[in-house]
């Protein structure tokens, strides 16, 4: 029988403690911080992101007036490829300020698919990136899954995850959208959840699963325990 999603994020919050997302929650925020380190960890981005407030700003205004040089300097401390970077900055604060009006948040405010669409036209966001600013920024309730764990859950309900990204992702998706309410607040606290337990102990390769708080009731560690996981 598969455990209850409610049920993991239970036991998995009462192990971490409450979680809050380090990044910030507005749209247009979001894609400049996104673009502050690379590859694109918290840590990276946190790093590009505090080095272009203190040096440039980051409001479109702030980025537009910044030559490529000057942008590229600031992003240097988020990681690799800070010239690529810069373009793509320039690049979401001139479709925010010539598409938006300098103000993305409410240009989303119209039908979900729409707002999906526009989202996906920024560089670097495919559907995992528009579910998570959609969601953080309170737009729409949506399902978002962390991206970079979606096989967390369907590791603990089904055993052992697909090979195909997409396939987690929706599994995942599914299993959040069909136990956890409908609201902001639920489906912010479900997805930080399980990106902390993807980022410290059921990790892509090498899970943690001695000192993994829910390995008594994961599928995927049972799986292993009897010689090979079960998939269904
Ligand atoms: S027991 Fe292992 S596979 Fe299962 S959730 Fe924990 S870390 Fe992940």
């Amino acid at each position: 029988m598969r455990i209850p999603t409610t049920r993991i994020l239970e036991q998995l919050e009462a192990f971490y403690g409450k979680q809050e997302p380090c990044w910030p929650v507005d749209p247009y925020l979001f894609l400049v911080w996104w673009h502050c380190g690379y590859p694109a960890s918290d840590a990276a981005c946190m790093k590009g992101w505090a080095s272009l407030q203190g040096s440039i700003g980051v409001d479109p205004p702030q980025i537009l007036r910044a030559s490529i040089p000057e942008l590229t300097k600031a992003l240097t401390p988020g990681g690799m490829v800070p010239a690529l970077r810069a373009k793509r900055l320039k690049e979401i604060a001139t479709r925010v300020q010539e598409d938006f009006g300098g103000d993305l948040r409410r240009g989303l405010s119209g039908p979900l698919p729409q707002a999906r669409k526009a989202l996906k036209k920024f560089p670097n966001i495919a559907d995992p990136g528009a579910d998570r600013i959609l969601l953080f920024s309170g737009v729409a309730p949506v399902a978002a899954v962390p991206s970079n764990c979606p096989h967390v859950l369907v590791r603990i309900q089904r055993g052992l995850e697909r090979e195909n990204y997409g396939v987690n992702y929706r599994l995942a998706q599914q299993a959040i959208a069909d136990e956890i309410a409908g609201n902001v607040e639920e489906r912010t606290r479900a997805y930080l959840i399980l990106k902390r337990h993807g980022q410290e102990l059921c990790k892509r390769t090498k899970p943690k699963c001695d000192a993994c708080p829910v390995r008594t009731i994961c599928a995927y560690h049972a799986g292993n325990h009897r010689g090979r996981a079960s998939l269904t």
